[in-house]
């Protein structure tokens, strides 16, 4: 059986007097890709945010690796080995991509070194010295993922990384994505892609109203075609 390396149970979440989450519960095995797909402000990026530490309130459990994070701050959970890639990437426009690779702290050991990052992403060897204003949209998230990296989590958040990206691009982002779980790292991904989700991840599950509302493993994505993309309202 695989180990659960994060388990959350009962996650309520506030925006100041606005109860967003009602009560989130899944589960992410140690070494796979989960998926959270849902329509939009079903309250995908309030979990992943809640997760990180970043809401003001909130209650339940979110036990990582065995360690309860729920009264944790933001920096003692991303020091637990959590690394969050917002959809806005995060990205500093005023520097430059090495700039921008140097600046995240180093959390933990086994932060991926420069040389590694650029085995992985070459064209950010390339584009060294270019503005992040000045990188196409696939070389920011590639940036943003690689940012991430550098920390040394070993568990990867990433909402929505296909936003407004060409095809061919995506493409190339989801081979990173499985490049990553080849190499180890737990990966909890925010989709509003269902073509691209599917392809990678282990397990789904379905977000609606501040809840998780189904789950689906890979194998059973075929046989409940109907049921998921009328969730999804695709
Ligand atoms: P999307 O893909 O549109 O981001 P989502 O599933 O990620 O969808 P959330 O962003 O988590 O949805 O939003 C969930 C609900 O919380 C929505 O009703 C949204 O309007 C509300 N919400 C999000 N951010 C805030 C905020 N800062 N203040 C108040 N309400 C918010």
């Amino acid at each position: 059986m695989t180990e659960t390396l994060l388990d959350i149970k009962n996650l309520q979440a506030w925006y100041g007097e606005s109860h967003i989450l009602h009560g989130v519960n899944f589960e992410v095995p140690k070494g796979r890709i989960v998926t959270l797909l849902g329509r939009n402000g079903a309250g995908k990026t309030t979990t992943l945010r809640s997760i990180m530490g970043l809401v003001r309130k909130r209650t339940g459990s979110v036990a990582h690796d065995g360690t309860e994070t729920i009264r944790l701050s933001a920096n003692q959970i991303a020091r637990t080995g959590i690394a969050y890639c917002p959809e806005e990437r995060g990205i500093f426009s005023s520097l430059n991509v090495k700039e921008n690779l140097m600046l995240p702290p180093i959390i933990r050991d086994g932060g991926m070194s420069e040389e590694r990052i650029y085995e992985l992403f070459p064209i950010l060897k390339t584009r060294g010295s270019s503005q992040g204003t000045k990188l196409s949209g696939g070389e920011q998230q590639m940036l943003a993922i690689a940012r991430i990296l550098r920390s040394g989590a070993q568990l990867l958040l990433l909402d929505e990384p296909t936003e407004g990206l060409a095809p061919v691009i995506v493409q190339h982002i989801g081979e990173i994505i499985k490049r990553l779980k080849a190499e180890g790292f737990t990966i909890l991904l925010v989709e509003q892609n269902f073509r691209f989700a599917e392809k990678l991840g282990d397990v789904h599950y379905v977000v609606e109203h501040g809840e998780v509302i189904d789950r689906f493993e890979r194998e059973e994505i075929a046989s409940n075609r109907d049921k998921i993309t009328g969730y999804l309202g695709v």
